[in-house]
């Protein structure tokens, strides 16, 4: 009576599926519970349908019960199922997470209620009956197919709404497996003697496990370990439920080791270490995420003080592949539960970044303590922050610090020298916000408001009360990298009607990367009639001749090397201060915080002193109020 052909095939694919599945690491994420849920109930589904069947053609030989079970147990999981393979196109696109949990029990609804209509066949013969004549379909079959169109479309509703959510190859195949679905339904209604529809479940059971389930997308090619994707899946799950704790570990100067090793052995390592983390961590999930970083995921009370101790003296024994016995370091980074509520780009960000600095910290760093760097990165971000809400609001502040002219013994000049403040109000210095603005470009917008801002206090200001000749501005070596500098800043200059050499612009040494193309700017500013200053003289690689190409009128030199003068008075600073004498720039010295350095640096022959013993940079109001009236200091 029924066609059976497609029975044992579709079983065996399916324990086929299953061992495959469980011979190789599994995460714990909802998908793959909902996922080994589909494969059990397909195969609940057809031993019972072909039991059912034959109970049916063979009704004569058993009891109504035994008939009237199987059928039952034959539709409560092929009801089932379909809720099933709804669920998990649910899962792929995490929509649970993000809805109201009674969403997802009330799409539950439907499956319950065929289900209930199911059972009662037993007394109603709603679904079936099993009489001595055998079975028969009862008036409310329908249910059945019903039910099956109803999810499959709603499926594709919720992926066509969250489409954004996957890639389009993870879209089309959730699009796949529903389609191929539907047509399973469709051959059953229309040939329904042939048990099919289980062979299309199989099918769309496969576009799954290669689309969504297969192991090595979750796993990393280098051992057992998982991969980044699965960090990022399961940091997604669990930051929703429970906190959890992250021990990082890198193995130290990674690209130097493989070097050394070659890359063969080295990924032999990377597999053993995996191998003894999982074997010896089962508590963790082990992740292997890119060059040299693992990450053990475990619950809020890991105790990472006595993991650390232990992976650290297994490293002192070497890993032993084929050819060589490697002898690495781990350094470890540790995100605790503070972070739990971060989103996972932000966690996965902090543990990359504090990994790739614990994995370069020279040997004195080695296995300190991390939470330091966490700390550091998370003010990094804090800044970035700030910076960009300043920028943004044109609430970049520029603070001024005079400039004292040894000759006429008075206040001569001062810096402009930019400052921010975090959410609370607070300033935060520019060391640290200036090299994040020049990593991300906002370097170009900063220069550019404290510019704007100098030149309107010097529109604004009969500056020569203030006793100021010029106003010094600082430029970093990226604005100099932009072709239309000059004309921007002589832009502003026009708009505040300042003349140009009311300002010197400070470049550093370091800056002098691009000679031709600092040296076109450099004369093309210079011939809107801008001064320039040579910063921080002494702190990097300085190289005297090359200021003789420059046309610098002034040296600051670097208040390390004013310090260190005074720490030991060799005759370095006066050869220096001699030297640019004679190549007729004057000198500034930075630093100077007392009166025997002010005096030694005058006696020296310093044109310009500069730093706290004057004065720490103060906001422009607080400049007016102090040099108003031509007070010297
Ligand atoms: P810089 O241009 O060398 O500025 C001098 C720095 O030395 C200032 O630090 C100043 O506060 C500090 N200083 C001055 N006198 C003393 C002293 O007696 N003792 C000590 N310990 N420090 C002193 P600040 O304001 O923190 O600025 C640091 C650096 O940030 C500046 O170094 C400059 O390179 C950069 N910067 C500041 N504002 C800007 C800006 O608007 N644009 C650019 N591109 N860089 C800026
Ligand atoms: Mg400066
Ligand atoms: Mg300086």
């Amino acid at each position: 009576m029924w066609n059976y052909n497609y029975v044992l095939p579709s079983l065996l694919v399916l324990v086929i599926i299953l061992f495959y599945y469980f011979s190789r690491p599994r995460l714990p994420l909802r998908l793959n519970k909902t996922f080994l849920g589909i494969l059990l109930l397909d195969i609940f589904t057809i031993i019972t349908d072909y039991l059912s069947s034959r109970a049916c053609e063979r009704y004569a030989e058993l009891s109504v019960a035994t008939v009237n079970v199987l059928n039952m147990a034959f539709f409560i999981c092929f009801l089932t199922r379909i809720y099933w393979f709804y669920l998990f196109s649910v899962d792929a696109l995490k929509i649970y997470y993000a809805k109201p949990r009674w969403k997802g029990v009330v799409s539950g609804v439907p499956i319950l209620f065929a289900e209930a209509v199911a059972l009662s066949s037993f007394f109603t013969g709603a679904v079936f009956t099993v009489d001595a004549a055998g079975y028969h379909r009862g008036p409310w079959y329908f249910l059945l197919p019903v039910c099956s169109f109803l999810y499959i479309f709603q499926a594709f509703v919720l992926i066509i709404r969250n489409r954004k959510r996957l890639s389009p190859f993870e879209i089309g195949s959730l699009m796949g497996y529903n389609t191929i679905l539907a047509i399973g339904n469709l051959v059953r209604i229309l040939m329904p003697k042939y048990l099919i529809m289980n062979t299309f479940c199989l099918l769309a059971i496969l576009v799954i496990y290669l689309s969504f389930e297969n192991p090595d997308l979750y796993t990393s090619d280098r051992g057992t370990a998982f991969n980044m994707r699965a960090f990022q899946d399961m940091l997604n799950e669990m930051g929703q439920k429970k906190p959890y704790r992250i021990l990082g570990m890198v193995l130290r100067d990674y690209n130097d080791e493989r070097g050394i090793y070659g890359g063969a052995q080295m990924d032999q390592g990377i597999a053993l270490i995996s191998q003894y983390l999982y074997k010896q961590y089962p508590e963790c999930l082990v992740f292997y995420l890119r060059s040299g970083c693992f990450t053990l995921l475990g619950p809020e009370n890991l105790d990472c003080g006595r993991i650390r101790g232990e992976i650290e003296e297994r490293f002192e024994k070497p890993w032993n592949a084929s050819d060589a016995d490697l002898y690495l370091t781990p350094a470890f980074v540790e995100v605790g539960a503070e972070v739990s509520k971060e989103s996972v780009d932000r966690v996965v960000n902090t543990l990359l970044i504090a990994l790739d600095s614990a994995g370069k910290a020279d040997e004195g760093h080695a296995g300190q303590e991390r939470s330091d760097i966490i700390q550091a990165i998370d003010q990094q971000m804090e800044t970035k922050r700030s910076l960009e809400h300043a920028l943004e609001m044109d609430e970049v502040e520029v603070f001024l610090q005079p400039l004292y002219d040894v000759k006429n013994k008075r206040i001569i000049a001062a810096e402009a020298l930019a400052r921010i403040r975090d959410m609370n109000g607070k300033l935060i210095p520019p060391n640290l916000f200036i090299p994040i603005a020049e990593k991300n470009g906002h370097i170009n917008l900063l220069g550019e408001q404290v510019f704007r801002k100098t030149c309107r206090f010097i529109r604004d200001h009969v500056i020569e009360d203030l006793g100021l000749a010029w106003v010094n501005v600082n430029l970093s070596p990226i604005q100099c990298m932009r072709s239309d500098l000059p004309q921007r800043f002589s832009a502003i200059l026009r708009e505040y009607g300042v003349p140009a050499d009311m300002i010197h612009l400070e470049i550093t040494e370091a800056s002098i990367i691009d000679y031709s193309l600092l040296q076109k700017q450099v004369m093309s500013l210079r011939k809107e009639g801008f001064q320039f200053a040579l910063d921080d003289y002494g702190s990097g690689y300085s190289n005297l001749t090359r200021v003789k190409h420059y046309p610098f009128i002034n040296v600051k030199l670097d208040m390390e090397v004013v310090w260190d003068y005074f720490r030991e008075r060799d005759t370095l600073l006066p050869t220096l201060v001699q030297a640019f004498r004679q190549m007729d720039v004057t000198i500034t010295a930075e630093g100077i915080e007392t009166a025997e350095m002010a005096e030694a640096l005058a006696a020296l022959g310093c044109d310009y002193l500069q730093g706290y013993y004057y004065s720490r940079p103060i906001p422009m109001d607080d400049f007016v109020a102090k040099y108003g009236k031509k007070a010297v200091s």
